[in-house]
């Protein structure tokens, strides 16, 4: 789909996040930003998004449900727009409205990520019988190298010493709106009734308190895992300015290894106490991302480092269609297919490229790899149905053992 709002990922739209200028990698800027900095389009800003982007808010006519006169006729709550007060004809576009729609192709069509794609690949992506559904949930990925703090003229947005959260300051805020553009995620917003910008605030009260922030709390599927890291404040700007396709090698790379003596030692020196070491060496996020490298960032050449990660969804359908006819791959041969598969996933190796790796298909093929192994590994151990030289094969292709899949 094409996201909130929409089309977010095209930053020749929106100019969101940091480009990098000079031939050898030298310098980093915001991709907003001029020669003149933000002072050039201050009080004109073609790049925000407008409200056609975010929606026209609405609510229903309830009241003609209740004081409708008597007709033949049910009565109806019509559309009213929340901006002009009228009636609206046609709606055409909400929050997570590619979501209900179920994905539509006519959505698909438009996600920048497919840009490039040839008609024989939205072809094959839009055969009804490979499409596929999955979510992506998105808040404020609480950069390392903020677009937002970089882009507020008024210095209203900060990023906190102690825990990494980027906040605004609602007394400082004078609403230039420049946040919004330089997040190339779209993650704060200008409250046309407060006249400030806001976003996520990761829930920084609840962290205060020792507690997971709400929708890490609250999420039914457990998805979301919260934990802390050390990372090298000092490699940043190297790290942002890295090329392309070793982006996602350059952002792991910042994570230090918190069992190391060296970097322990160096953590004391900089005065980070023992039980944030600790921490960060029983913080599940150290292994997703660092040990088993399987948490991805969303977009990393949009060069802000965000630190909110993501696993690749694993297509959940083992089942495939062969001359018309829909059948479960017969298990004497489903490892092989699960493996060979990847290249023919109803999940596009490039579309997930473009999503968490910059375009390099290595890097995910390498992760989907892990994880098939894994799946691999454990029907295994449940199901018994997999032979050990299978198992064996699959962990050795993702590069991975039987003691850190149990991990
Ligand atoms: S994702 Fe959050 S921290 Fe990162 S640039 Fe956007 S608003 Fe700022
Ligand atoms: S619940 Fe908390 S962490 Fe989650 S999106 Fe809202 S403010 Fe951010």
């Amino acid at each position: 789909g094409t996201g909130y709002p929409t089309r977010w990922e095209d930053q020749t739209k929106y100019r969101g996040g940091w480009v990098v200028d000079g031939q050898r990698q030298k310098s980093l800027r915001l991709r907003l930003q001029g020669k003149w900095g933000t002072l050039s389009n201050i009080f004109y800003n073609p790049y925000l998004p407008t409200l056609d982007d975010y929606y026209e808010p609405w609510t229903y006519d309830y009241q003609n449900l209740i004081s409708a006169p008597l007709a033949d006729e049910q009565p109806t709550a019509r559309a009213i727009s929340m901006v002009t007060g009228k009636y609206m004809d046609t709606i055409e576009a909400g929050p997570n409205w590619d979501d209900d729609l179920g994905g539509s192709q006519v959505y698909a069509n438009n996600d920048p990520n497919f840009d490039g794609a040839s008609d024989e690949e939205m072809r094959q992506i839009n055969e009804i019988n490979s499409t596929v559904f999955f979510y992506l949930p998105r808040i404020c990925n609480h950069c390392l190298n903020p677009g937002c703090v970089a882009a507020c003229p008024q210095g209203a947005l900060y990023k906190r010493g102690e825990d990494g959260v980027v906040l605004v300051s609602q007394e400082r805020c004078r609403a230039w709106r420049m946040c919004v553009s330089g997040c190339p995620y779209k993650k704060t917003y200008f409250n046309w009734s407060t006249g400030k910008a806001e976003k996520c605030i990761l829930c920084y009260p609840r962290l205060e308190s020792g507690q997971p922030p709400a929708c890490f709390h609250s999420c039914v599927g457990r998805i979301r895992y919260i934990g802390l890291v050390l990372y090298d404040a000092d490699a940043i700007e190297e790290t942002a300015k890295s090329p392309q396709d070793q982006l996602v090698m350059a952002q792991r790379n910042i994570i230090k290894d918190p069992f190391d003596p060296e970097i322990i030692a160096a953590a004391r020196a900089n005065g980070i106490p023992d039980s944030k070491i600790e921490a960060a060496q029983k913080s599940p996020v150290f292994q997703f991302v660092k040990k088993w490298g399987i948490a991805l960032s969303l977009h990393p050449e949009f060069r802000t480092l965000p630190r909110l990660l993501y696993g690749p969804p694993l297509g959940p359908v083992q089942a495939k269609v062969e001359n018309g006819v829909y059948d479960n791959i017969d298990s004497e041969s489903r490892l092989g297919p699960l493996m060979s598969s990847l290249e023919r996933s109803r999940i596009p190796l490039r579309y997930m490229a473009s999503w968490l790796a910059g375009g390099n298909e290595d890097i995910i093929r390498g992760v989907y790899k892990k994880l098939v192994s894994v799946r691999v590994y454990m029907r295994s151990r449940k199901v018994k149905d997999i032979p050990d030289e299978e198992v064996q094969r699959a962990l050795a292709e993702g590069k991975t053992t039987a003691a850190e899949v149990e991990a």
